[in-house]
C-alpha cells in the first residue's frame, strides 16, 4: 500500500455536503481514502499527519471548456472586442494563418501551465490538430481532447481529419479506459460552421466509442439570424471561405431545436456557452438531459452579454464553467468565470463553486474520478488561505482568492 498520509485544515469543503471545520482528507497516493471532521476520519493510527492550519481544502477545478492551441493569439483576448463574434473570427482566422506550429505548440505548453498554476483538475480542450492529444498527456490532471470537426459543405467524416487513421486509432486507445487520465473524442465547430451531416456523424461515432460530444450553442446573434433566415454574417462568412452549401435550407427555429431536430440531444452532447437562449430551448434542454457549459468571461468579451445563468439553474440543467479559449479571454483561471458569476450576477458562491468543481465533471461524465472529495476519487486537491468564521463566509474568500491566484496543490511530501 502507498503511504498514507492526512491533511488537516481548518476547514475542508468535500462538495458533497457543506464546509466542515476542523477537517480533514486521508489520501493514499493518489486516491483520497476519506474526507470529513478530522476527528471522524479513519485512517490507521500513526499515520502521518500535515496541519494546513487557516486554509480550506477543495478539489482542484474542472475547466469543461477551452482551446488550448489557440493560447499563442492571447494579445486578442486582452480586451472586449467590439465588432461582435464574426469579426473576432475573422481576426483570428488571419492571425492563424501567419503563425507557425512552433509558437502554437509553445503556447500550448505555457497554457497547460497556467491551467495548473490556477488550481485545475481537469481540463475539456476541443482542437483542430489531433497531434495535441499528445501534448495534452503531459498535463499533471485528468485532460479531455475534443477533435473539433468543421466543415459547412462537406457531408462525410472521412473526408476531416476525424476520419483519418490516426484519429480513430486515438478514439480505441482510450476506449473504456478504467481510470481517467486523458481521452480523446469528437466535437463538432457549431451548426454554422458544420453540416448536418456531419454533427450527425460526430455524434455517433463518439456514441460507439462511448464518448461525449461537445457543440458550441447559442453563442452570437448572427447564428440565430442563419438558421431563421439562411443570411447574414455566417452565410457571408461561409461563402468567402468556399464552404456555403446552396442546398442547405434555413430549418427557422434556435440552435437547440435544429439540434434536438438531428436527433443529437442527450445526456452526452454537451452544449457550450447557451447565451442567445428562449425558455422554451432550455426546457428542451432539460427534457433531453443535455449538459451545459458556460464562459461568462468569453461571452462578455465577445459578445457584450452574459447566459442567462439563474434560468439554466433554475431549469435543474447539469452545468459547468470552461474559461473559453486565450484569444477570448485574459487568463485561463477558473475562479475568474466565478468571480464574475458571484458578483456580477449576484449568485450564491457556494452554487458558484460546486459549478465549477462537481458540475464540470458531471457534464464532463468523469464525476467518478474527480469534482469532489470522495473515497475513491483522484486526490488533486488544493488549498486556499481563509480567515472567515462561518462555512458560508468562506466561499466568497475561496473565489477571491483563487481569482489571485493564491492556490497552492497539496503534495504527498510530509516534510
Ligand atoms: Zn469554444
Amino acid at each position: 500500500m502507498r503511504e498514507l498520509v492526512v491533511h488537516r485544515a481548518k476547514w475542508v469543503f468535500p462538495v458533497k455536503g457543506h464546509p466542515v471545520e476542523n477537517g480533514g482528507v486521508v489520501v493514499s497516493g493518489k486516491r483520497i481514502l476519506d474526507a470529513g471532521r478530522y476527528d471522524e476520519l479513519s485512517y490507521v493510527p500513526g499515520a502521518p499527519v500535515v496541519d494546513h492550519g487557516e486554509v480550506v481544502l477543495i478539489p482542484g477545478v474542472v475547466n469543461a471548456h477551452t482551446h488550448l492551441e489557440l493560447s499563442v493569439f492571447r494579445e486578442l483576448g486582452r480586451n472586449r472586442h467590439e465588432g461582435g463574434f464574426l469579426s473576432w473570427v475573422r481576426d483570428l482566422l488571419e492571425a492563424r494563418s501567419v503563425v507557425g506550429e512552433d509558437a502554437v505548440f509553445e503556447g500550448y505548453d505555457e497554457a497547460l501551465k497556467e491551467l495548473r498554476d490556477f488550481g485545475t483538475a481537469v481540463v475539456a480542450d476541443i482542437g483542430n490538430d489531433p497531434q495535441n492529444y499528445s501534448r495534452l498527456k503531459s498535463f499533471s490532471g485528468g485532460g479531455l481532447f475534443f477533435l473539433e470537426v468543421l466543415g459547412f459543405s462537406v457531408e462525410n467524416i472521412n473526408e476531416t481529419v476525424a476520419g483519418s487513421d490516426r484519429a480513430k486509432s486515438f478514439m480505441e486507445e482510450c476506449e473504456d479506459a478504467g481510470s481517467l487520465s486523458t481521452s480523446f473524442q469528437l466535437a463538432a465547430h457549431a451548426v454554422y460552421s458544420t453540416s448536418p451531416a456531419l454533427i450527425w456523424q460526430v455524434k455517433k461515432l463518439n456514441k460507439r466509442y462511448r464518448k461525449a460530444m461537445s457543440i458550441h450553442v447559442a453563442e452570437h446573434p448572427g447564428e440565430l439570424e442563419f438558421l431563421m433566415t439562411g443570411e447574414g454574417e455566417c452565410r457571408e462568412l461561409l461563402e468567402e471561405r468556399g464552404q456555403w452549401n446552396p442546398s442547405w435550407k434555413a430549418p427557422r427555429c434556435s440552435p437547440v431545436e435544429y439540434l434536438d431536430s438531428l436527433g443529437v440531444l442527450d445526456k452526452s452532447t454537451i452544449c457550450v456557452h447557451l447565451v442567445f437562449v428562449e425558455d422554451r430551448d432550455l426546457s428542451l434542454l432539460a427534457g433531453r438531459k443535455v449538459p451545459v457549459v458556460l464562459c461568462p468571461r468569453s461571452n462578455v468579451r465577445l459578445s457584450g452579454v452574459l447566459p442567462p445563468v439563474k434560468k439554466i439553474i433554475n431549469g435543474n440543467l447539469t452545468w459547468g464553467v470552461g474559461t473559453d479559449s486565450l484569444a477570448s479571454n485574459t487568463d485561463l483561471n477558473l475562479f475568474g468565470e466565478m468571480a464574475v458569476l458571484a458578483n456580477d450576477l449576484n449568485l450564491d458562491p457556494e452554487v458558484v463553486v460546486r459549478a465549477a468543481t462537481m458540475g464540470g465533471a458531471e457534464v464532463l461524465g468523469i464525476s467518478g474520478y474527480f469534482g469532489s472529495l470522495d473515497e475513491g476519487k483522484t486526490a488533486d486537491i488544493i488549498k486556499i488561505p481563509v480567515t472567515a468564521g462561518t462555512g458560508k463566509e468562506i466561499f466568497h474568500e475561496i473565489i477571491e482568492k483563487g481569482e489571485m491566484g493564491e492556490i497552492q496543490w497539496l503534495t504527498q511530501s510530509v516534510l
